[in-house]
């Protein structure tokens, strides 16, 4: 059995998503200790306990540890099952990281899975289902992975009550992830999602976009939708038609709407300033499906301590080389090599 620490790098809930889709993905069994160590609250919460119970029922899994507040887990994984599976929080906690712990195991099942996920859809230090759907997805698309994503309800914390649909295709083929330049941004689009708040909010968070990224008007965006819950999510997004970046700040009560664009903005000015092609998000995501299938390379900016955590867990399952190299102020070089 192999052990994982949960305290080591970023001691956050990543590691144990990634410990437990590459134990489904090579038949590993394992054992996490300190899950969480890093954190304030540390242990399973809600969501990670999804995780858990989500791998657990679609690789047939022996689970021992299985409980909120655990901080130790064994998992033996058995044969992974492709199907219809319906994954639910039990809270607002974020549906999409779910969605990317089972989501390795699932392409590499022998058939299509249909998943449904509820909990949170908009959440702060998560992807959110628009990052999922217009920057995760469309980057699995250029290495010839099928996955679909449907919303139907939107849920944001503290409510949850949001509702969407993956559809998995088995690997046919994969591709080498190839992204060191970029074009011109063609495609820009701000969008603010918001629920059971005021019109003025999304509007001037929008004017703030306009005015600091000299955005036109026809590439602002409200999107007011219902939900059980408030909730607001501005998503700046860009694309060259081969890649594209997704940047989402959720709205706080105690953060004025100029603030929360005002985040999003800089981060975004960050990344065009960068000249690179994968955000800091996209690139600890993308790890994982590049460590287990045909590897890659890319250009990023500088890696997170998220990112170099994520590295650390892969390398202590798969036999892979992955090197980040420095390029120039905020500019690297990521390679996966399988
Ligand atoms: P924790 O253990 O920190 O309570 P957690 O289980 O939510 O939390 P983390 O280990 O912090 O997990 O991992 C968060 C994941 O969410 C990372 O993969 C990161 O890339 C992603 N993420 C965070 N913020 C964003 C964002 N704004 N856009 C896209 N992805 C994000």
């Amino acid at each position: 059995m192999k052990i994982i620490d949960g305290s080591q790098g970023e001691g956050g809930g990543q590691i144990l998503r990634s410990t437990l889709a590459l134990s489904m993905c090579t038949g590993t069994p394992v054992r996490i200790d300190n899950i969480r160590a890093g954190r304030r609250k540390s242990g399973l919460l809600r969501q990670h306990l999804a995780c858990v119970r989500a791998s657990k029922e679609i690789s047939n899994a022996k689970v021992t540890g299985d409980e909120l507040g655990s901080s130790t887990v064994e998992f033996r994984p058995g044969d992974i099952q492709a199907g219809t599976y319906d994954f639910a929080i039990g809270s607002a906690g974020s549906t999409s990281l779910l969605f990317q712990t089972v989501l390795p195991a699932l392409l590499m099942a022998d058939n299509e899975s249909t998943v449904s996920f509820s909990g949170g859809t908009h959440n702060d230090l998560a992807p959110s289902f628009d990052f999922i759907k217009h920057c995760f997805i469309p980057a699995l698309k250029t290495i010839n992975l099928g996955v679909k994503a449907e919303l139907e309800a939107y849920g944001f914390m503290p409510n949850g009550g949001g509702k969407w649909t993956a559809t998995i295709q088995p690997i046919n083929g994969m591709g080498v992830f190839d992204m060191t330049s970029v074009g011109k941004f063609e495609t820009k689009q701000a969008v603010v999602t918001q629920s059971g708040l005021s019109k003025s909010v999304a509007e001037r968070e929008l004017a703030r976009v306009k005015k600091k990224l000299q955005w036109a008007d026809h590439e602002l965006h409200i999107n007011q939708v219902e939900s059980i819950g408030p909730g607001n999510i501005i998503s700046l997004r860009v694309s060259d038609g081969n890649i594209s970046e997704v940047i989402d700040v959720v709205g706080a009560k105690q953060l004025s709407a100029e603030r929360v664009a005002g985040r999003a903005i800089a981060a975004m000015k960050r990344y065009l300033a960068s000249g690179a092609a994968v955000g800091e998000y996209l690139c600890d995501q993308l790890l994982l499906p590049l460590a287990l299938g045909n590897g890659g390379r890319f250009t990023t900016i500088e890696p997170s301590l998220h990112t170099r955590t994520n590295i650390d867990v892969i390398k202590m399952f798969l036999d892979c080389e992955i090197v980040t190299k420095s390029l120039g102020d905020d500019l690297f070089e990521l390679s996966v090599k399988v």
